[in-house]
């Protein structure tokens, strides 16, 4: 007998296709063997109906720092540089143990909100077996600083390899891969950036990079100035002002090519948008972020065209540190509403370019070809949100109930690779929620952790 599985619904939202009223997904194998409008009686068995409730693609959360949950709250209302340097500040407090129960808690949320795939960003290296021991797919990218000359280009690109290879090792028979982070222009050097360029491409890696994010930023690159060109002089760093944008900055290092994903990007010109689109890199957008950390509203509309069939953007929550949450609901709906707030446009993003950018569009920019949308022969990677609560009720369309009402905790099922991951149906306590995963040891930690790093905040 086949692993057939058939989940039925109100509505079932494809993406790629319109959504489907009444409507089934027959998952075999792992795989979406069937999307079709429903028919006839489930075998209680093997169907499972979920009523006044949406299925949709698992979604791709294309930014995010899981290694970091932990430090939810602790850091907060901080001009941008003094939050980094914050939690950096605090980062030294975590043992490796604490990293990865940090990470496995992300992962935790991230799942029981609907997300099937990531773009991670580790220091650490603790998000791969997390995301990982949740069946997460995506890429998990190794952070890389060095704008002091403490350590050779070469001596570190040699450390980088060896944490590379071995979360390419830990990532066997994982939907992951693994690619390399350089942080930003103002935490990496340009001759480092230069040597990790050609690395990458001979190594064929995947980079993401911190890119346009703060005024800051812009600042130290432009005219040398600013809380950043102070920090480093205060560092004895020399600093060649590029008096560049930081998209021309990054291209003039030859780190922006097909390979690279931009975080951000709200200190944008046009130029500096088709610069990008001619190298053929992808961004990724964090609104919410961008929002409380007082940076701005990235312009979405010169990043990408976002009518074209192969757009080259995603959707991130960032860290819970600057978010507070992995709320992919919640940051699709500050997508918009910052759009249309800034353009003074109804069209500026409409609730079903959000839901793509969230699903496909993150898919495509981590190049992860079998998900993102609900077609048959993709991965059955997906979520079903009710809308039976009284915050979604009543509702007409799906797009509109997603992205103007719903929330994560309003996901009541999560699956990857057709193996159920989440399912609010299972026990009414969240930590017993997830099949294949014990969460009591990690809750059973936090009373722990949050005291070591609450009476850190003193220090
Ligand atoms: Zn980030």
């Amino acid at each position: 007998m086949s692993d057939c599985v058939v989940l039925r619904a109100n509505w079932v939202l494809p993406v790629t296709h319109p959504p489907i009223a009444h409507g089934e997904v027959v998952v075999e194998e792992g795989r979406i063997a069937e999307v079709r409008p429903a028919r006839g009686v489930l075998d209680a068995r093997t169907g499972r109906d979920f009523g006044a409730a949406v299925i949709l693609p698992g979604l791709v959360n294309a930014h995010t720092h899981l290694d970091y949950t932990l430090f939810r709250g602790l850091v907060e209302d901080r001009e941008f540089f003094a939050w980094i340097r914050e939690l950096v500040k605090r980062s030294r407090l975590l043992s490796e143990e604490d990293w990865r129960i940090s990470a496995m808690l992300g992962a935790a949320e991230a799942v029981a909100g609907g997300i099937t795939a990531i773009g991670d960003c580790t220091p650490t290296g603790a998000s791969l077996e997390a995301a990982k021991t949740f069946g997460l797919g995506g890429v998990i990218y190794q952070e890389v600083f060095g704008i002091g000359e403490e350590q050779s280009v070469e001596e570190t690109i040699r450390e980088l390899a060896q944490k590379g290879a071995a979360l390419k090792k830990e990532s066997t028979g994982s939907r992951l891969t693994v690619g390399i982070s350089p942080h930003a222009p103002y935490t990496v050097r340009p001759a480092l950036f230069q040597a990790l360029a050609r690395w990458a491409n001979q190594n064929q890696l995947p980079i993401c990079i911190h890119a346009a994010e703060s005024r800051e930023e812009l600042e130290l690159l432009l005219e040398g100035r600013g809380v950043m060109a102070q920090s480093l002089k205060e560092r004895c760093i020399s600093w060649h002002i590029p008096r560049q944008s930081v998209v021309a900055y990054l291209d003039h290092l030859g780190i922006i090519g097909a390979q690279t994903l931009l975080v951000h990007g709200v200190n944008v010109s046009a130029k500096d948008c088709v610069l990008a689109q001619q190298r053929r890199a992808a961004w990724v957008h964090c609104p919410k972020s961008n929002a409380k950390l007082g940076n701005g509203v990235a312009p979405l509309a010169l990043l990408c065209p976002l009518h074209e069939a192969e757009a080259r953007i995603g959707l991130g929550t960032d860290s819970v540190v600057s978010n507070n949450t992995l709320d992919m609901f919640e940051e699709m709906r500050f997508a918009v509403l910052l759009q249309r707030a800034a353009r003074r446009r109804v069209d500026a993003l409409t609730a079903k370019q959000a839901i793509s950018l969230a699903t496909l569009g993150g898919a495509q920019v981590l190049g992860l070809k079998d998900v993102g949308s609900l077609e048959v022969g993709k991965r059955a990677d997906l979520c079903v949100v009710r809308l039976d609560r009284l915050h979604a009720m009543p509702n007409y369309d799906p797009y509109s109930a997603l992205v103007y009402t719903a929330h994560a905790s309003d996901v009541v099922l999560t699956m990857i690779d057709g193996r159920v991951r989440y399912d609010a149906a299972l026990h009414a306590e969240m930590k017993y929620r997830f099949p294949e995963n014990d969460l009591a040891p990690l809750f059973a930690s936090l009373p722990h952790l949050t005291a070591c790093l609450q009476a850190s905040l003193g220090a």
